[in-house]
């Protein structure tokens, strides 16, 4: 018989497999297993709405046959089955199998990452065995056929005979090596144990004959061997159950047996309701992105049950936007299985769910900011851009949902600060929240704008992020206090009486700036007096809704508008700068012209913006040195 060749990944997947780095061989009797109980669900939900298929619930199990004469294990369902091509198609391409979907970026050393994300399935067989062969017959279909590979070689598929509809896998174990033991997936305690480790809550009983001694009835030393099969599993969704009976590692391994993700979550949720809004559901909030989450092919959405069947894997409806992020199941026995996707947009009870379930994410992340804050700390490192893009989005339509999730660096605590934090510990005569916008907390420390601000002590939050500028603009105030950058044009920060001493001397230096204006034109706004500068001769700041820092993301921002900021040099009068700047005004044009342009051009540079005319800029320098 003619042996067929795997597609490329596949085989690149199966060498992974057979020469596996993973050290949990054993997940493959989990993959099997999910395989196996996908399969029943599938002739479940054709039973549904096919009145010719009889759906006996006694008539469909998971079965495992171990055999150490002839060393193999045999994982047998009653499932929907597979036909000829079905067996070419799904077992041959791994690209077939569902979530698979190789990026030429990824890396295939990295074992874990490929089965905690995708969930690899039936090729993890080659793990455990040396050789796999798959006996299926389809429902609706007569004949059986038989697919059988030793692995990368390739696979044949042939005829054979098979008297019910379902799959029959079986694996041909490897022989111990030093460094590993096979030995033991053919132990029925060792079975059964990774049963209830990995697949307890699978729906369908998962059986197995157990070989026991046991004693005589009315005997004191002789024994019985018996034989009987038992239910490995428990079968009760894990949802279902009481949190009192679940462990916090119950809740993890649930988490990574669904492939909600391969970090280990910061909190779960396991909710019980009853009342005008009756679900059940268990949330995670994970620790890390998945690799996609930043990207426009990442969906969002939970798994949606009703009576213990699955009617959507990935319910949008069920989450807003910024919590995204989250995973899980929810189950409410009021939705009607057959409900379309359309239906169950507007459905007036999935909406109550969905507002119960936000309101209750939302307690949960505060709860972990008051109580555990370094989960929360790491979680908002993976997350926080997305509540800080929520915020945004919405033009604070969410405001109230995300304003007390939102952290920022704080320049006294030198750590991630919450607003409510800011506000608590804001000085009597402080007015604004302040911040500053750059691109990292060392530059932002540098920054001349900062310099007045901190010296009366107030506290300043660091926005590093591009997004963290526009998203308090929208929020524009906090507990009534409003936000304010240290390079507004109107920090609002000098006493009255600063305020009337600078404007007198901006009175007495009226002509010198109206000729700096005049020189700058079309570049600036505006020349003023600065009250926030102590030891930098110059700085820039803006006027209006713009900022510096907003401008130059939005420059990098393909096919956004040309928005630029309405900027103001500000100069210190105090500085020695200022007096020979003063004196070339009275005495020497040319040198005044000088000035101004170096003063300009060295504001645009602590900015990080780049200098107009580096060439002239470069030659002006060398006029002063010479
Ligand atoms: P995945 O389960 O992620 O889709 P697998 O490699 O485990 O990937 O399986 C590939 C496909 O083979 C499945 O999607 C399913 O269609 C089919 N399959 C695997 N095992 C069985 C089974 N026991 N019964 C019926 N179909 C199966």
């Amino acid at each position: 018989m003619a042996k067929k060749q795997f597609k490329a990944e596949s085989k690149q997947l199966l060498n992974l497999m057979i020469h596996s780095i993973y050290t949990h061989k054993e997940i493959f009797l989990r993959e099997l297993i999910s395989n196996a109980s996908d399969a029943i669900d599938k002739i479940y939900y054709k039973a549904l709405t096919d009145e010719s298929i009889s759906f006996n619930s006694a008539d469909y199990y998971i079965r495992l046959e171990p055999n150490k004469a002839s060393r193999t294990l045999r994982v047998i369902d009653t499932g929907i089955g597979m036909t000829k091509e079905e067996l070419e198609d799904n077992l041959g391409t791994i690209a077939k199998s569902g979530s698979l979907n190789f990026k030429k970026e990824y890396e295939l050393k990295d074992g874990y990452d490929i089965i905690g994300q995708f969930g690899v399935g039936f090729y993890s067989a080659f793990m455990v065995a040396d050789k796999v062969t798959v006996i299926s017959r389809a429902l609706g279909s007569h004949e059986g056929y038989k697919w059988e590979s030793e692995g990368e070689s390739g696979y044949t598929i042939e005829p054979c005979a098979k008297e019910n509809v379902g799959t029959e896998i079986v694996l041909h174990i490897k022989s111990n090596t030093e460094e590993e033991n096979y030995d033991e997936f053919l132990e029925e305690y060792r079975l059964r144990a990774l049963v209830k480790k990995y697949s307890d809550f699978i729906r369908y009983p998962i059986k197995m004959d157990i070989h026991e001694r046991r004693l005589k009835e009315g005997e004191k030393d002789e024994y019985d061997d018996v034989v009987e099969e038992q239910i490995l599993n428990s079968m009760v969704p894990i949802w279902r159950k009481n949190k009192s009976e679940l462990t916090d590692e119950d809740y993890e391994r649930f988490y990574s047996e669904k492939h909600f993700g391969f970090d280990k979550p910061v909190a779960h949720l396991h909710i019980k309701t009853e009342g005008s809004v009756r679900y059940n559901a268990i949330l995670f909030i994970p620790e890390k992105t998945p690799f996609d989450f930043y990207t426009k092919d990442f969906e969002k959405g939970l798994e949606l049950y009703s009576s213990g069947v699955m009617i959507m894997s990935k319910c949008p409806d069920l989450l807003p936007d910024y919590f995204s992020f989250v995973r899980g199941i929810v189950e409410s026995d009021d939705l009607s299985l057959n409900i379309s996707r359309e239906l169950l947009q507007h459905n007036r009870q999935l909406k109550l769910i969905a507002k119960n379930i936000k309101n209750k994410i939302k307690a949960e992340l505060e709860n972990l900011i008051k109580n555990d804050r370094e989960k929360y700390e790491a979680f908002y490192q993976s997350f926080g851009r997305q509540l800080k893009f929520g915020t945004y989005n919405s033009f604070g339509a969410d405001k109230e949902d995300l304003q007390d999730l939102l952290m920022f660096y704080s320049s006294s605590e030198k750590k991630m600060v919450t607003l409510s934090e800011y506000v608590a510990r804001m000085k009597e005569d402080q007015k604004h929240i302040y911040y500053a916008a750059g691109e990292s907390i060392d530059r932002i420390d540098k920054m001349p704008q900062t310099e007045m601000v901190r010296d009366k002590g107030y506290e300043i939050l660091y926005l590093t992020e591009d997004v963290d500028e526009f998203a308090i603009q929208v929020l524009m105030s906090y507990k009534e206090k409003t936000f304010k950058s240290v390079s507004a044009s109107d920090v609002d920060i000098e006493t009255d009486e600063e305020k009337k001493q600078a404007e007198t001397q901006a009175q007495d230096d009226k002509a010198l700036f109206d000729k700096m204006k005049e020189l700058l034109s079309g570049k600036i706004k505006d020349i003023r007096l600065s009250k926030r500068l102590k030891s930098h001769p110059v700085c820039l700041v803006s006027d209006g809704a713009v900022s510096i820092e907003m401008e130059k993301i939005l420059k990098t921002m393909p096919g956004s508008p040309n928005i630029t900021a309405e900027k103001v040099l500000e100069i210190n009068p105090s500085h020695s700068v200022y007096a020979a700047l003063k004196n070339a005004f009275e005495h020497d044009e040319e040198k005044f012209k000088l000035f101004t342009d170096l003063l300009y051009n060295q504001a645009l540079l602590m900015e990080g913006l780049s200098v107009e005319d580096p060439l002239a800029f470069s030659n002006n320098i060398c006029k002063l040195m010479g």
